[in-house]
């Protein structure tokens, strides 16, 4: 609970205020739940259409035939989706030994093709292991808000280069199911504007626009960094005048927010753009021990990470490795999600540890950013 009001605070530090002049529930009528489908499905593919239609859990389950390139991503998404999203992870030279492995030994193995790393230094175990996937950026490798709009640049123009239908960025504390992530893109049209993430405050943030004369307020939504999000190609290719050549960089020093609030003020205040709210995405902002195990399969991004004073704030997945060998427990959620996978080979639930009591936890959305 401390450790959540101090992050909130980090985010106060940036020189922005909270208001929460909408609900929840006011939020929710941008919900990709009550979206209408019918009109964003890819209608050029019926079969795909009716596919997504009569899905159930069962029969969307993934296959988990073999890793790599060769996984079958199940029933309901084509191939031809998953070859056109681009992933792009953040991270720095400090995280390559703490977390890269993480995600090397699970959720990179679902789409090595699809993910890109954005980092700080040169590595070049890192970038064998990841097939040259490992993008030196130039940024300075601290937690600036210069330095990481500087990487934010680097993901959105790399994206711009690579010709693909999707961006989705995630932190390196997140753990991906990129079968749910493509499948969720699969109800969305790409040649049209979609900005889909997660918000992790109750309202809108409210800025003085310093590009209005005279300074007026204005109030937009954006999504967390840290739960992922994705944009369509053609929504980034109308934001490439603000990106191209360093622009993103200048923007957000011009407002003096960091990368995902930066994001979400050129999308929603400068294109216009509503950001789709994605419930499935989740940052370590929230609780990970309240993602019920059973609807664990539906989620599309996970999270570990902040602390509290005595447990680390990881999924509830049964452990099948130690804390030393997987301190995210991303293991052990592949495991959870994907149990025929390599790592979990001859593996099975270590015997209860005694652990300290539960320490009473709120959920995010319950709590005031007053
Ligand atoms: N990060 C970075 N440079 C830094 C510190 C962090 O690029 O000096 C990246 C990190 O790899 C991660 C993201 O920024 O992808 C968020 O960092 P972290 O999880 O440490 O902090 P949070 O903002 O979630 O509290
Ligand atoms: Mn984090």
């Amino acid at each position: 609970m401390k450790l959540r009001l101090v992050q909130l605070f980090k985010h106060a530090a940036y020189g922005f205020s909270f208001f929460c002049i909408l609900t929840v529930l006011g939020s929710f009528h941008r919900s990709d739940k009550n979206y209408d489908h019918s009109l964003t499905l890819l209608d050029d593919n019926p079969r795909f259409r009716r596919a997504i239609l009569n899905s159930t859990p069962e029969r969307s389950k993934v296959l988990l035939e073999r890793e790599g390139p060769l996984v079958e991503l199940g029933p309901t998404v084509p191939q031809r989706l998953a070859k056109d999203v681009y992933i792009s992870v953040k991270t720095t030279r400090k995280y390559h030994a703490q977390r890269l492995g993480d995600i090397l030994d699970t959720w990179f193995l679902l789409a090595p093709e699809n993910v890109y790393f954005f980092t700080d230094s040169t590595d070049s175990a890192i970038d064998q292991a990841t097939g040259g996937h490992l993008i030196q950026t130039n940024c300075a490798s601290t937690h600036s808000r210069q330095a990481l709009n500087c990487k934010m640049n680097a993901e959105l123009e790399h994206f711009l280069d690579s010709g693909r239908s999707w961006m989705c960025h995630f932190d390196d504390d997140n753990y991906v199911n990129v079968p749910q992530l493509i499948r969720m893109l699969g109800n969305y049209d790409p040649r049209r504007d979609w900005y889909l993430g997660r918000p992790s405050t109750r309202g809108p943030i409210d800025i003085v626009d310093p590009q209005g004369e005279p300074a007026k307020k204005v109030k937009f939504w954006f999504a967390t960094g840290g739960a992922g999000f994705c944009l369509s190609k053609s929504l980034v290719t109308k934001m490439a005048p603000y990106v191209r050549d360093g622009k993103f960089v200048a923007l957000g020093d011009k407002i003096r927010l960091p990368d995902d609030v930066t994001l979400g003020y050129l999308i929603e205040h400068l294109l216009d753009k509503r950001l789709i709210v994605v419930d499935k995405l989740h940052s370590h902002l929230e609780s990970m021990r309240l993602v019920r195990l059973d609807q664990l399969h539906e989620q599309i991004s996970l999270s570990a990470g902040s602390y509290n004073d005595q447990k680390k704030n990881v999924v509830a997945v049964p452990q099948l490795f130690t804390d030393a060998e997987d301190p995210q427990h991303f293991r052990s959620l592949h495991c959870f999600l994907f149990p025929k996978s390599r790592i979990c080979a001859g593996r099975s639930p270590l015997p209860p540890t005694p652990t300290s009591p539960d320490t009473e936890e709120t959920p995010l959305a319950d709590m005031d950013f007053r």
